[in-house]
């Protein structure tokens, strides 16, 4: 687990602690912290409207001032869990609209971050692939930055896309892609190059954990996503001598060191043939 979410969790545990909490959305998108976190009481609304708590908690994918200031005015107090990593994008959007740039997010559009990093513009585009360059409308001067998840190889791509697209544009791009997601980033390439199959442990709505498994589909054939051990498949493992195992930076450890026991005792029962786990 990435610090963001570490201290997210820490945060919500400690506010519940101390009297009823909602979470705006979910803390993390994963399926097994949810359900520890309403273990202890803690809530999850979608809307503002819906929250029943006096305290509410923003995620650790924050959001925009304008919802803040929403939220504040119907006089809740709000617990801010953003990632400093995520506030940090926040900024860089920020002094790009500033400085009279036309944003241009790379990222999902329904994705909560971004909702978040484009919630105070009013006006932007958000591109996801070459399709959504290719859409874009010229603008004298544009300003691309990026969800924090997002593989930078793809940003850096789309972002050269855009320069070759609007020659005449004056195109800033600020790299807001976190620290823990390129480290995971390049980690999973270097290990998805030497394994026969890798399995990617994550949430089915976590971006990282999708980027993770696109990422490890460009140098192994063979990769499959899961959210617990009882998804991984005896079947897969067949005929493997390195499995790969990497996870999204919102999977706890405990989750992830179950899928590497079931990996061992399906690689057994299938052909005993893994001889290493990375
Ligand atoms: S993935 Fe990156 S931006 Fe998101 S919570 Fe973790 S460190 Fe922060």
């Amino acid at each position: 687990m990435c610090f963001g979410v570490r201290d997210a969790i820490a945060l919500a545990l400690d506010h519940a602690a101390d009297g009823p909490l909602t979470i705006l959305g979910d803390l993390v998108h994963n399926p097994n912290v949810l359900t520890a976190l309403e273990a202890k009481g803690i809530v999850v609304a979608n809307d503002v409207a819906d929250v029943k708590t006096p305290t509410v908690m923003i995620t650790a994918h924050g959001t925009s001032g304008r919802t803040l200031a929403r939220t504040r005015a119907r006089g809740l107090d709000v617990v801010e869990a953003t990632c400093p990593l995520v506030h940090v994008a926040h900024r860089a959007v920020a002094a790009l609209a500033r400085e009279g740039y036309h944003l241009v997010i790379v990222g999902q559009r329904d994705h909560v971050e971004v909702r978040g990093l484009t919630g105070d513009l009013d006006c932007f585009d958000v591109v996801l692939d070459d399709k959504d360059v290719l859409a874009l409308e010229e603008r004298p001067r544009i300003g691309v930055a990026s969800q924090t998840t997002q593989a930078i190889e793809k940003v850096r791509h789309l972002v050269e896309l855009i320069r070759q697209r609007f020659p005449r544009s004056e195109v800033r791009f600020i790299d807001t892609v976190c620290k823990p997601t390129k480290d995971r980033q390049s980690a999973a390439v270097e290990m998805a190059r030497q394994a026969d199959v890798v399995i990617v442990v994550g949430g089915r709505s976590s971006n990282n954990t999708r980027e993770l498994v696109n990422t490890c589909a460009r140098y192994c054939t063979r990769v499959h996503h899961v959210q617990t051990d009882a998804d991984v498949r005896p079947e897969w493992l067949q005929a493997a001598e390195v499995v790969g195992l990497t996870a999204g930076t919102s999977t706890p450890d405990d989750v992830i060191d179950r899928v590497e026991a079931r990996i061992y005792i399906c690689a057994g029962a299938s052909a005993g043939q893994v001889s290493q786990l990375r």
